[in-house]
């Protein structure tokens, strides 16, 4: 049996919602089929007051094996590096963190604000909110660019905004029956098997996307173009599979026509454009695409751009209908 003890900081709770959402495994079946000893979590566990405190303490000081630490939400320094903003058990919850992920065999952050500060460490930050071993894309976090954990492991990212369910039962269920190592990670303690590839790669607009032609209105609508050249789509640039391992098993945001907003890179939000510009694509000389996708040049970009339009069949400039 492997424990796991869940612990909530500066967070919204919806990577918690995501995981009592899970269906392949669900949360029963963790417990039952994969031997999940979950220990406490902010919505299940049972244990209040002092029971808690004890149970707490007990992981923390290693008088009770934890196997698996997972932490949701930011930690919060805040003020002034006290990190009493975020009070939990009679102690700053950063004090807390400290000594479980000491203990831990494996700590694991899960959605975008334990991987790397997610909304909360935009600036100007008042919380004083950073990710685990991440403050957005640059090493260190909380716990320092060298923390590793009892197994010898950095943090491992599940993030997104939130995580998928998938992602987060996945892996729980890869470390606590033992597979560890097989999870190979990407440069920012992503698992590779999820976050290698695009938001891109199996999004029913990609042909779209090939011969440059872009939807005209949100939602499923009439037009099936490409949410890129118009709407902000971040698909090319986004890592994630939310086209291979579809929401709610039946959809994702490109395909029901809402661009991808970049939910599980270090950026997100990418609130910085100018006001009244989310959704839109940002442009140089109000034609070439600001960001061009991943693994591309301007130059390249725009010459296989203009060779696409002039290809580009009569079927990809029509209106359809798709269901
Ligand atoms: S809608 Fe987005 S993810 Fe889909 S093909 Fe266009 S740019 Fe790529
Ligand atoms: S489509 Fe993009 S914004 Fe939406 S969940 Fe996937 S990665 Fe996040």
């Amino acid at each position: 049996m492997a424990s796991v003890l869940w612990f909530q900081g500066g967070a919204c709770s919806g990577n918690t919602m995501s995981f009592l959402n899970a269906e392949e495994p669900n949360v029963v079946d963790l417990i039952v089929d994969f031997g999940l000893d979950l220990l406490w979590h902010p919505s299940l566990g049972m244990e209040l007051g002092s029971q808690a405190q004890t149970l707490f303490n007990d992981c923390a000081t290693g008088k009770r094996p934890l196997d698996i630490f997972v932490f949701e939400g930011t930690v919060i320094e805040g003020p002034d590096g006290t990190g009493r903003f975020d009070m939990f058990a009679d102690r700053p919850m950063k004090d807390w963190v400290t000594e479980l992920a000491a203990q831990a065999q494996i700590v694991v952050a899960i959605g975008d604000c334990a991987s790397w500060g997610g909304i909360p460490a935009m600036e100007p930050n008042p919380s004083g909110s950073t990710g685990l071993q991440f403050h957005k894309r640059e090493r260190g976090g909380f716990l320092g660019p060298d923390f590793r954990s009892q197994m010898g492991l950095p943090v491992i990212n599940i993030p997104g905004c939130p995580a998928h369910p998938d992602w987060i039962t996945q892996v729980i269920v890869a470390l606590a029956t033992g597979r560890a190592g097989d999870i190979a990670l990407d440069e920012l303690h992503r698992p590779e098997t999820f976050f290698k590839t695009f938001t891109q790669t199996g999004c029913t607009r990609v042909q779209f996307f090939e011969y440059k032609q872009t939807t005209t209105s949100f939602g499923e609508g009439t037009r099936t173009g490409c949410l890129f050249y118009e709407f902000g789509c971040r698909g090319p640039m986004t890592h994630s599979p939310c086209n291979r391992i579809l929401w709610n098993r039946q959809s994702s945001k490109t395909r029901a026509g809402q661009p991808c907003m970049g939910c599980t890179e270090p950026e997100y939000p990418f609130f910085d454009l100018a006001p009244g510009t989310v959704f839109k694509t940002q442009k140089v000389s109000g034609m070439i695409p600001k960001e061009v996708p991943e693994g591309s040049d301007h130059l390249t970009y725009m010459a296989h751009a203009a060779a696409a339009r002039i290809a580009a069949p009569q079927w990809s400039k029509e209106d359809m209908f798709v269901v």
